[in-house]
C-alpha cells in the first residue's frame, strides 16, 4: 500500500501499432520502478484485450475507463459489463472521470451502480472527483468534492482509491498550486474516513496537466498518492519520466 500509483487514461486514443509501440517503451521504465510505483494504464475497451495479452508478464497494470450500468449480460445493446472487463483481463476501472459527467450526465445514483457492478466483478473502482472552474471562482469546490465522494457511503469499502482531478486543469496545462492540491486531499481523506470508517485504506491520486516536468513536484505533496495521467501517459518518454518521479 505505500507504493505510489501511475496511471496513464488514454482516453478516446491508440490504435494497435500505436500501442505496440508505447508498451514496448514502458517495459523496462515500469519494470525498474516496479517495486516502489504500481503502473497501470486505462485504455479504450476494444484494446483491452491486445494490452493485456502484451503486458501479460509485465508489472504493467491494465484498466478501463468506463463501466456499464446494466447488470453481467443481457439485451443492453452497445454496453459492456464489469464482468467482461475483468474477463478480458481488466484490473482495475475509472469511474465517474469528469468527461463521463460532463458529456454522458452520470451523476452519485448511476455512479454508485458502476461501483457496485465494479466490485461484484473484482475490478478495483478509481472514483474520479473534481470541480469545474465555475465552482472553484465560487469558493464551491469542497462542497462539490465532497458531494461527489458521498457515493462512497453505503459501500463498506476497505479500500479506497480516488483521483481528485479539477476538471479546469485538465488537458488546459493548468496545475493547482501545491496548497490548493494539499487541501483538496487532506479534505478527501478526512471524507473517506467518516464515510468508510477509520479503518478504510486511502489512496488519493492527483490528475490534471501532470507532466513530466512537474510530476515531482506534485507527487512530494503530503496525502497525492500518485497521479493520473492523461496526454502525457500517450507519449512514452512522458509517462516514463513521471513514473521515475514517483
Ligand atoms: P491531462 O493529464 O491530459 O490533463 O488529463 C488528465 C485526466 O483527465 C486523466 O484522467
Amino acid at each position: 500500500w505505500q507504493q505510489k500509483w501511475i496511471i496513464g487514461n488514454w482516453k478516446m486514443n491508440g490504435s494497435q501499432s500505436a500501442n505496440r509501440q508505447l508498451l514496448q517503451a514502458l517495459l523496462k521504465p515500469v519494470d525498474v520502478a516496479a517495486a516502489h510505483v504500481y503502473c497501470g494504464v486505462a485504455v479504450p475497451n476494444v484494446y483491452l484485450a491486445g494490452v493485456n495479452e502484451f503486458t501479460r508478464d509485465t508489472s504493467l497494470a491494465v484498466g478501463a475507463q468506463d463501466v456499464s450500468r446494466f447488470a453481467a449480460n443481457g439485451a443492453f445493446t452497445g454496453e459492456v459489463s464489469a464482468q467482461m472487463l475483468a474477463d478480458v483481463g481488466a484490473q482495475f476501472v475509472l469511474i465517474g472521470h469528469s468527461e463521463r459527467r460532463q458529456y454522458f450526465h452520470e451523476d452519485n445514483q448511476e455512479l454508485l451502480i458502476k461501483l457496485q457492478n465494479s466490485m461484484a466483478a473484482g475490478l478495483l473502482p478509481v472514483l474520479c472527483v473534481g470541480e469545474t472552474l465555475a465552482e472553484r471562482e465560487q469558493g464551491q469546490e469542497q462542497v462539490v468534492v465532497s458531494a461527489q465522494l458521498d457515493v462512497l457511503a453505503s459501500l463498506g469499502m476497505r479500500e479506497v482509491v480516488v483521483a481528485y482531478e479539477p476538471v479546469w486543469a485538465i488537458g488546459t496545462g493548468k496545475v493547482p498550486s501545491v496548497t490548493q492540491i494539499a487541501a483538496m486531499h487532506q479534505l478527501i481523506y478526512q471524507q473517506i474516513l467518516s464515510l468508510c470508517g477509520e479503518d478504510v485504506k486511502i489512496r488519493v491520486l492527483y490528475g490534471g496537466s501532470v507532466n513530466a516536468g512537474n510530476a515531482a513536484e506534485i507527487l512530494a505533496v503530503p496525502h497525492v498518492d500518485g497521479a493520473l495521467v492523461g496526454g502525457a501517459s500517450l507519449q512514452a518518454d512522458s509517462f516514463a519520466a513521471i513514473i521515475q518521479a514517483a
